[in-house]
């Protein structure tokens, strides 16, 4: 479907948390329930895998949670759903996923591994209180120069490109923190966006040799306008 890839050259997915029902009324036994103003809302909730980047948004396959058998913790409730979606898939169609990205909850050592052992390559954003072999990269990496500057990028007057390898807690392989950090333009009428001048985007990854631009094309590609910037 994708011989050429969706992003310069590989097939890249995102995983996205949705909920899928919600009620006040009805429900059924998979349910995951949550107590607001005083009433019961019964709600399902799920993975969903789908291509970002060039061609049609294909989704892949989505995964429910499962009562009982997913953490109720929000986080690692959605985290093991979306460990198990990727293992379905790639089951399925090995060797058709290159890439998949994700948010910060997969920031850890759990989703990484997984992802090695699938043989599939995951970007990740970081966290802000991430372990500490994060946070050490993180300070390392801020004492040091851009790897690439990138000017008039984006929609930005500047781009700085940092990045470092590092080994995190419980991951074998050694993996690549890379940050991004964008000045930006003011509009051509001199006011500034509402938004802050100066944005920066962090990620993990375990491809060392995807280069920079591709990775930043891929976060850009699975997160919403409003979140970016
Ligand atoms: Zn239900």
């Amino acid at each position: 479907m994708y011989d050429k890839g969706t992003i310069d050259g590989y097939t890249v997915t995102a995983m996205d948390g949705t909920k899928f029902f919600g009620s006040n009324k009805k429900k059924c036994t998979d349910c995951l329930t949550i107590e607001k103003d005083g009433k019961t809302h019964s709600f399902h909730s799920g993975v969903v895998m789908s291509t970002i980047g060039e061609g049609p948004t294909l989704v892949l396959d989505f995964d429910m949670y499962k009562p009982g058998e997913d953490s109720t913790d929000k986080d690692e409730g959605e985290l093991s759903v979306a460990k198990r979606l990727l293992s379905e898939v790639v089951s399925r169609q090995r060797n058709v996923i290159d890439i998949v990205v994700y948010d910060a909850l997969a920031c850890n050592s759990v989703w990484i591994n997984h992802c090695i052992s699938n043989q599939v390559d995951t970007v990740v954003r970081v966290k802000k209180n991430n372990n500490n072999s994060v946070k050490e990269v993180k300070k390392k990496t801020n004492k040091m120069e851009p790897v690439e500057v990138w000017v008039d990028e984006n929609g930005y007057k500047e781009i700085k490109v940092y990045e470092s390898l590092f080994y995190m807690d419980n991951v074998e392989r050694n993996l690549r923190y890379v940050k991004y950090a964008m000045k930006d333009n003011n509009n051509a009428d001199g006011r500034r966006r509402q938004l802050s001048a100066r944005t920066q985007i962090m990620i993990v990854t375990t491809c060392l040799k995807l280069s920079l631009k591709s990775i930043y094309k891929m976060i850009r590609a699975s997160t919403t306008p409003q979140e970016i910037q």
